[in-house]
């Protein structure tokens, strides 16, 4: 019996979480379209996680560099090439771009190259004027960089505007205290910038536990980094030299040569045709949805950063996955968001998961916290003056672990694994009573006290 609808499913952003629904609703056999107005993988992929980790691998090699030397090392004149770095991560970029378009063809999932508006509960209109219906549609656009409203705003750049840059600003501003801002901050310094960062509050990562975030804060002055804190811009200039002159609150103007706002991501559902279907929206414009990513409207669903519960790629992976699952595989799922692990690729990077200790305390009451405060070898023979911080947060009562958060030469990766044990609910005694894997960082795990 021919469908009354064009497709089952109208999925809107070819994201990371948009690809997972669309590929595996297709593999439970439904039909499937996905317009994408820009290009096939979304911000992790084309200007987000993956070009960015690639830049601060490149960023690395120049303390590796200068490593090497104290390791035995005779090393000829070494020069760095900013477009060598940036066209080689951009043409990987279009590898996985190729490679996330071909997944979804080989699944037999339509792809529509231009920007789709809902006109309807169960139809979209393209920009080309193309009516399109569906009985049910997954909005999956994702967020945008947020850009404060000062006058001069225009004259910053984003993270988007990053990977294109023709050369490596000598002296970067960097507005915003979070992810995007302390990452961004360790590839310039790398490359031989002078960075500023400039933050409304005085706490960079919020969110992060305390000592960790002041870890890396210790860090990044060491490594000359310069910060303003309770600053926020008020206006920017081009002057006559062509730099961009910044007047902020409580501090002295200063000249720079890029500014990059790093204040945050919005929602991506302006002017989408939400609210006319009928579909709820929060305050900052993220789609209100239930457990199973189902909006106030009943066949149309919602995940990933346009629904802002945890801004990150996995969790929108998962919720791709379990809309799927639901809506097209017979097995009602939703996505469980406790330990979430998350890591700030700065340098040195930083990892977390479950609770800090600030946390910990507030809910919990009584609290245990383990911690391992060490400099890596690595650094030792290389007198680098950069200690690690491991910290393991446990409820007072039982020693399970309620928290993992560190600080240090490949801090996620190490995590990544922990993580797994502390989603399990292992205690402080499970993790003693595995043996050390000697000589290396996460075996202070192991070994906190
Ligand atoms: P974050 O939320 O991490 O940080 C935003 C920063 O900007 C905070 O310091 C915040 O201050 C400040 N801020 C917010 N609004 C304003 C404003 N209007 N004026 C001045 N300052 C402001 O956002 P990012 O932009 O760094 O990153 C966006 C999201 O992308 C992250 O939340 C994360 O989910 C994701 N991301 C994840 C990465 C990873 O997993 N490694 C890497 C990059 C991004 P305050 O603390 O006072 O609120």
């Amino acid at each position: 019996m021919a469908s009354e609808y064009d497709y089952d499913l109208f999925t809107i952003g070819a994201g990371s979480g948009g690809v997972r629904a669309s590929r595996v609703s297709a593999a439970h056999g439904a039909r499937v379209a996905v317009a994408e107005e820009y290009r096939v993988g979304g911000t992790c992929v084309i200007r987000g996680c993956v070009p960015k980790k690639m830049l601060v691998y490149g960023a690395h090699f120049a303390e590796d560099l200068e490593d090497a030397r104290k390791f035995g090392w005779t090393l000829g004149e070494c020069s760095f090439d900013w477009k060598t770095l940036r066209d080689n991560v951009l043409a990987d970029v279009d590898r996985l771009n190729g490679a996330y378009t071909d997944t979804l063809e080989n699944n037999g999932v339509d792809i529509i190259h231009e920007r789709a508006r809902l006109t309807g509960p169960h139809e979209v209109t393209l920009d080309s004027g193309k009516v399109v219906t569906a009985r049910h549609i997954l909005v999956a656009v994702g967020a945008r960089p947020r850009v404060p409203d000062v006058p001069g705003a225009e004259l910053g750049i984003t993270s988007n505007e990053c990977f294109h840059l023709d050369a490596v600003p000598e002296r970067v501003l960097i507005v915003g205290g979070g992810y995007i801002a302390n990452e961004f901050a360790g590839i310039f310094n790398q490359f031989g910038a002078t960075v500023t960062i400039v933050n409304r509050g005085d706490t960079i990562l919020r969110g992060y536990d305390e000592s960790v975030r002041d870890r890396l804060l210790q860090i990044s002055l060491l490594k000359g980094l310069n910060f303003r804190f309770h600053a926020s811009p008020t206006r920017l200039e081009r002057t006559d030299s062509g730099c961009i002159r910044v007047e902020m609150t409580g501090h002295d103007p200063v000249e720079v040569d890029c500014l990059l706002w790093a204040t945050g991501r919005v929602p991506n559902t302006h002017d989408l045709g939400l609210e006319d279907a009928g579909v709820e929206l929060g305050e900052q414009g993220e789609i209100k949805v239930d457990r199973f990513s189902r909006t106030s409207v009943e066949n149309i669903y919602a995940v990933g950063d346009c629904t802002d519960r945890i801004q990150l790629t996995p969790v929108a992976i998962r919720e791709g996955q379990a809309f799927a699952d639901t809506v097209f595989g017979g097995n009602p799922s939703c996505v469980n968001y406790d330990c979430v692990p998350s890591a700030v690729f700065s340098h040195p990077p930083m990892a977390g998961v479950g609770m800090t200790e600030g946390e910990a305390r507030n809910k919990l009451g009584s609290v245990k916290v383990y911690q391992s405060d060490f400099r890596p070898m690595k650094n030792v023979l290389a007198q680098r003056n950069e200690r690690s911080l491991y910290k393991m947060i446990c409820h007072g009562e039982n020693d399970q672990i309620v928290g993992l958060h560190m600080i240090g030469p490949d801090a996620p990766e190490i995590l990544q694994a922990a993580a797994v044990a502390v989603k399990a609910g292992l205690t402080k005694a499970d993790f003693d009573a595995t043996v050390a894997l000697h000589p290396t960082m996460a075996e202070e795990l192991v070994l906190l006290r």
